[in-house]
């Protein structure tokens, strides 16, 4: 899962990478509203953390423009104590949650989990396919009632995967988000992963569609 952090404070905007990725998230940042804007109308995300007060283009301009744009990621929009009118405005200009700061890390971390989760219409933190649950608010991974060991990579792969249950995801978008921006995966990268993973969970929950990419089916 890819989560675009738009903050113009240098501090929150690293503690924020910090956490989410801590958390299971891929993580790119914006400082200022213009390079917000473009990343969001060139770059696919699964949600993003938009603070309002920004240079360049205020984080009220950057939602309208995105959702104008047609670009429907859940948005979690940042404003300070005083500003409701903020935050109502931010609301009806398409923001799908908000929070004030100062706020606690841990909790806007579960907005994020909850928004990602419902935006994929998943009403539940945990994800089951056959014997495997995934629960998403603990970043961990039973089978058959037996703990299974995930690096943090394997994780974001199974964890995107069953968000999509039921979708064949190609190549291009697994890698797109799960895989940090410095990365630059070999073509074999991926299939390296997922034979990994399949080793772990059991060989039929991963299935491969040749030429398009690769599904967990809904039974
Ligand atoms: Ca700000």
């Amino acid at each position: 899962m890819r989560i675009l952090v738009v903050e113009d404070e240098d501090r929150i905007r690293r503690d924020l990478r910090t956490h989410l990725q801590a958390a299971g998230y891929v993580v790119q940042e914006a400082g200022d509203g213009e390079e917000a804007w473009f990343l969001g109308d060139t770059e696919e995300f699964d949600a993003v953390v938009l603070d309002l007060g920004l240079p360049k283009l205020d984080g009220l301009t950057v939602l309208k423009r995105w959702r104008d744009a047609g670009r429907n990621f859940p948005i979690l929009v940042l404003t300070a104590r005083s500003s409701w009118t903020d935050r109502v405005e931010g609301i009806d200009a398409g923001a799908d949650d908000y929070l004030v700061k100062p706020f606690r890390m841990e909790e806007l971390i579960a907005r994020c989990r909850a928004l990602i989760r419902r935006s994929a219409g998943r009403a539940s933190p945990v994800l089951q396919a056959g014997p495997l649950l995934l629960d998403t608010s603990r970043a961990r991974a039973v089978v058959d009632g037996e703990p299974i060991a995930l690096s943090p990579l394997e994780y974001r792969l199974l964890s995107y995967l069953l968000h999509h249950r039921g979708r064949v995801v190609s190549r291009v978008e697994l890698v797109e988000h799960i895989y940090h921006d410095d990365v630059e995966p070999d073509s074999n990268a991926l299939e390296v992963l997922v034979g990994r993973v399949r080793r772990k969970i059991g060989a039929n929950l991963i299935e491969t569609r040749r030429g398009h990419g690769y599904l967990v089916s809904v039974e």
